[in-house]
């Protein structure tokens, strides 16, 4: 029987960041995961580390733009109609927290995280001799109409309260920055604080190699075989069982089914979303990562060509891709920005782990001694990787959290 510190399971961004943070502190750490490190949700996102959000996305207030989501032609949403009664009570506590007194609440909280997203990938970046990968140029929104820039005032107003840089542009300010965009847009906000990595996955392993290097190890294994043995938590391995004081469960959108077997039921949504990497034509090339809001889509130089994501769809995990969205969306794309053939032959798809109000769990988990959690970070799991395994480890650990962990506990579901 091995025995260690502590098992993590699922080595995404936010599970391998955990075992990273626990070793630093000295910890015996396994990290567990059925396939390879960041080959999930972690490969396909943006690859933005969005330190400067303040405001979560939201359901919808504007009738004309649910109409369109309803009748699916909305480039930034679709939805599997035979989810919705699943998803309903989600949505309508997702609609609940999107009014605006809750939006200010739920930036307020979150910030402590986001403040510190960025100089905790620093620190692991640079550990992990994988700093090239940081690109610290921030990210560009670009916005097609007068009226939906106007309603961002409150955004920039919070931000500007917050002490988080922003710099609204107009059209040919914007093309300074980044000459390849066309001017379809007309206006757009630099958010000069926030980075951005040029490859996910390379940043997820990179962090796993380092907890090795640091005394960790990093294992196959499933999840759903852990149970309570002796007083201790025990999994079986590719490598034969491995027995911990401690595990934590950092399984992203594939949690609820282990949770399940130690009788935790908590509300996750999925928001699933989409990816394509595109030769840009001729000479045509991207600095930063940039959104065109109204069309719920990012273009982001990656090391695989230029990555173009999709916002969400709201359909059963499992269920088989259906990525309509990337169709709606890429005439505005190829508008916007010189897109040549795809370079890949179908698009991957992932699955946002989201509660409905827009905060991860991070915390013990309730009735289960030594099991901890870290999971529902919906938008921002890449950047909050880094903060995530700080405030896991700290309050593993028995030091003074970095931040109230109270928002982020599993107990606030049952209030
Ligand atoms: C299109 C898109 C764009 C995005 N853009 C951004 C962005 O720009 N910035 C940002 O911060 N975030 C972004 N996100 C969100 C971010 O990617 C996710 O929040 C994050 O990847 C979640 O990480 P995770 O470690 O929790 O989950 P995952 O990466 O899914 O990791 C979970 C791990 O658990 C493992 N696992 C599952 N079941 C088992 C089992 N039974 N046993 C063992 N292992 C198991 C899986 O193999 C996986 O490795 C985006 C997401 C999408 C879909």
């Amino acid at each position: 029987m091995a025995r260690t510190d502590a098992i993590v399971l699922g080595a995404g961004i936010v599970g391998t960041s955990i075992a990273l943070q626990l070793a630093k502190r000295g910890l015996g750490v396994a990290l567990v995961d059925r396939a390879r490190p960041g080959g999930e949700t972690s490969y396909g996102n943006a690859g933005i580390v969005e330190s400067n959000t303040v405001f979560p996305q939201g359901f919808p207030s504007r009738l004309a733009v649910l109409l369109r989501i309803a009748l699916k032609r909305a480039p930034e949403a679709n939805y599997h109609l035979r989810h919705l009664p699943a998803a309903l009570p989600w949505l309508l506590a997702f609609r609940a927290a999107s009014r605006p007194g809750r939006l200010v609440e739920t930036a307020r909280i979150m910030r402590s995280l986001f403040a510190r997203a960025l100089s905790e990938h620093e620190v692991l970046l640079a550990d992990a001799g994988a700093l090239p990968y940081l690109h610290r140029n921030g990210w560009l929104k670009l916005y097609r109409s007068d009226r939906v820039f106007a309603a961002q005032a409150r955004e920039l107003a919070l931000a500007a309260e917050f002490g988080i840089a922003c710099h609204p542009l107009d059209t040919e300010a914007a093309r300074a920055l980044e000459p390849n965009l066309a001017p379809v847009f007309r206006h757009a906000v630099l958010w000069p604080g926030a980075a951005s990595v040029s490859d996910p996955l390379a940043v997820t392993k990179a962090y796993a190699a380092r907890l090795v290097s640091l005394g960790g190890v990093v294992l196959k294994g499933d999840a759903r075989s852990l149970h309570r043995a002796d007083g201790r938590w025990r999994l079986e391995t590719a490598e034969g069982p491995l027995d911990a004081s401690d595990a934590v469960l950092a399984l992203g959108p594939f949690a609820p089914e282990v949770l399940a077997r130690f009788g935790i039921d908590l509300p996750l949504g999925i928001k699933r979303g989409y990816h394509r990497h595109f030769r840009p034509i001729g000479n045509a090339g991207l600095t930063r990562p940039v959104v065109d809001i109204e069309n719920g889509y990012c273009l982001a130089p990656m090391t695989q060509g230029v990555r173009l994501t999709t916002g969400a769809e709201f359909a059963a995990r499992d269920a088989p891709p259906t990525p309509v969205q990337l169709d709606r969306l890429l005439p505005a794309a190829r508008e916007l920005f010189a897109l040549d053939d795809p370079l890949d032959p179908s698009p991957w798809m992932g699955s946002r782990p989201c509660f409905a109000d827009s905060r991860p769990v991070i915390g013990r988990a309730p009735r289960n001694t030594g099991l901890w959690l870290a999971y529902g970070h919906a938008h921002w799991g890449l950047t909050l990787g880094p903060v995530t395994g700080r405030l896991v480890a700290e309050m593993m650990t028995g030091a003074t959290p970095f931040c109230d962990p109270a928002p982020f506990a599993a107990e606030r579901f049952a209030r």
